[in-house]
């Protein structure tokens, strides 16, 4: 079990099927507010990915349908040596730019990469506007992607882009709230040194759940970032009320930090019978967690992340969202 088209297309059932939601087309918004976040040398390697790879197959890449690195740059082939240099071959710049082995690229990867940063943006673009809040259906997730890298089904980090977007159209300070069971450690290093962005993330515990080498309590950030980041771990089988407890000092923390502007990483991947999760979260939990959020009183851009029990995927997507509408 992973991420798979079908959990798009069942959030989107989901939502045509209620008479309060209104379904947008996105617009594109360019590579500008892409590069302003990731490394424009990870833009155009992902750009050009899977035909460099075809091509240097030749006739023995027929019927080839993902590429997955052998071999991945790990910090210890050259601790205390210069850094690596991008290999020339097609091969090598799998392993240099993906961080694990669950994330292949396949013909029509950066068109949807890019594309679910024009949903992120498009939702971010009626919040901007005026809208109390915009759901981007987002498939590929961007919340592992870091400013080089990507890894964990993430390519681009599609809240981070918004994140910084709207930084650049007004915002002043813009909070990231990840609700999916995994860490966003591609959010929290964007971030890292940053007091213009807030990072709190709630998920299972790193010691037992991906990404392991990050999302612990004392990741606080650097710089001016110090004490902007904020990890919450929760144990196996988490049920609602203390995941409800837990939310609730995540959003004490938000309100001290005072944003203008709320964007969250919602991953469903914390129910109870998700595939990828450990956590016992049943779909009332999504619901509070909506109305919580919407306790804050700041405009909210919610991103899709994870979620991985495609029977349940859209159902507790819009028991999220109804928790934040106005009752
Ligand atoms: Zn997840």
């Amino acid at each position: 079990m992973s991420e798979n088209p079908q959990r798009a297309e069942a959030i989107h059932q989901t939502l045509l099927s209620d008479v309060r939601m209104t379904i947008h087309l996105p617009h594109e918004h360019g590579l500008d507010p892409i590069r302003a976040v990731h490394d424009p040398a990870l833009v155009r390697y992902l750009q050009g990915a899977w035909s460099e790879y075809i091509t240097a197959l030749g006739s023995s890449g027929h019927g080839i349908i993902d590429a997955v690195a052998d071999t991945y740059r790990h910090p210890a082939m050259n601790d205390g040596m210069p850094a690596f240099r991008e290999p020339p071959g097609p091969l090598g710049r799998l392993g240099y730019w993906c961080f694990d082995t669950t994330t292949p690229i396949v013909e029509g990867t950066y068109v949807a990469a890019r594309g679910a940063v024009d949903v992120a943006l498009t939702a971010t673009d009626f919040v901007l506007q005026g809208c109390a809040a915009a759901y981007g259906l987002c498939r590929p997730p961007g919340h592992h992607a870091p400013v080089a890298g990507f890894g964990g089904y993430c390519y681009f980090n599609n809240a981070a882009i918004s994140a910084h977007y709207a930084l650049q159209r007004g915002a002043t300070r813009v909070t990231v709230l990840d609700v999916d069971y995994h860490h966003g450690n591609g959010t929290q290093q964007i971030f890292w040194n940053r007091g213009d962005v807030q990072y709190v993330s709630l998920h299972g515990d790193p010691y037992r759940a991906y990404p392991y080498f990050c999302g612990f309590p004392d990741e606080l950030g650097e710089g001016n970032g110090r004490n902007t980041n904020l990890n919450f771990t929760l144990s196996a089988g988490c049920n609602n009320a203390a995941y409800a407890t837990t939310l609730q000092q995540a959003i004490d923390a938000i309100q001290k930090f005072r944003p203008d502007l709320l964007i969250v990483s919602l991953g469903v991947d914390t129910y109870c019978n998700d595939p990828l999760g450990d956590l016992g979260l049943t779909t009332d939990s999504f619901r509070e967690q909506g109305s919580l959020v919407k306790g804050l009183g700041v405009p909210t851009v919610v991103v899709q992340e994870g979620g991985y029990d495609n029977t349940t995927i859209g159902v507790n997507v819009m028991a999220w969202l109804s928790g934040l509408m106005p009752a």
